[in-house]
């Protein structure tokens, strides 16, 4: 079976990246399936593009195999766009799901229905050894909730309700998500490249 590496340790991605790479016969491996120690690559870029190079580009010099690596995080236009690239870790250090959510239905209390709308981004980036890399952006568009609902997915999920839907992305079945999500957006544009893998 063909394999691609997924420059992530996070969960949640991985196992959306398996589920959307089983659909073409690949194997998406994640760094959380590997033996070897691979080291946390500091996101230092001040772009998504940036961050998603970095991690895909470094690990691909050290494996000396494909990698993709996808940054991705929520812009909510209340709040001017945040938290944006700085998702993972809008409450602080350490990394903190629920503590995120907290602060941005804070943050959030007194924004209107109408004003609530929000898009999760995802860029990916592929690196191959001796390549120059490719990139590929995603969006989903939708609004911030007032209350978290829903126990699927993770990160923001919970308050995300993505539009045309009247459900949390942490309600709505994982394959329904992973036919509408930013990653799929973005990797839907990379099917050229799966298939000359
Ligand atoms: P990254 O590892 O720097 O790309 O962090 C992305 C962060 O954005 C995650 O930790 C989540 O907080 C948020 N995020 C990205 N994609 C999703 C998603 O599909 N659902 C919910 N939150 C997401």
């Amino acid at each position: 079976m063909k394999q691609i590496i997924i420059a992530t340790k996070n969960a949640g991605k991985a196992k959306e990246f398996r589920e959307f790479f089983s659909k073409y016969g690949i194997e998406a491996v994640s760094l959380l399936d590997m033996e070897q120690d691979i080291p946390d690559i500091e996101e230092t870029g001040s772009t998504f593009e940036e961050n998603a190079a970095l991690k895909a580009e470094q690990i691909s010099l050290l494996l000396n195999k494909p990698v993709l690596a996808d940054d991705s995080g929520v812009m909510i236009d209340a709040l001017d766009g945040r938290p944006g690239l700085y998702s993972a870790r809008y409450a602080g250090e350490p990394k903190d799901d629920q503590a995120n959510i907290d602060k941005v239905l804070k943050e959030m209390k007194e924004v209107p229905e109408q004003s609530r709308t929000a898009r999760f981004i995802c860029v990916l980036a592929v690196a191959v050894p001796g390549e120059e890399t490719i990139f590929r952006k995603g969006l989903c568009e939708g609004k911030i909730t007032f209350a978290e609902k829903g126990e699927k997915g993770f990160g923001y999920d919970p308050i995300f309700v993505p539009e045309g839907f009247d459900s949390t992305m942490a309600e709505i079945p994982s394959d329904t998500k992973n036919r509408i999500s930013h990653r799929k957006n973005a990797i839907n544009q990379l099917e050229n490249w799966i298939h000359s893998l």
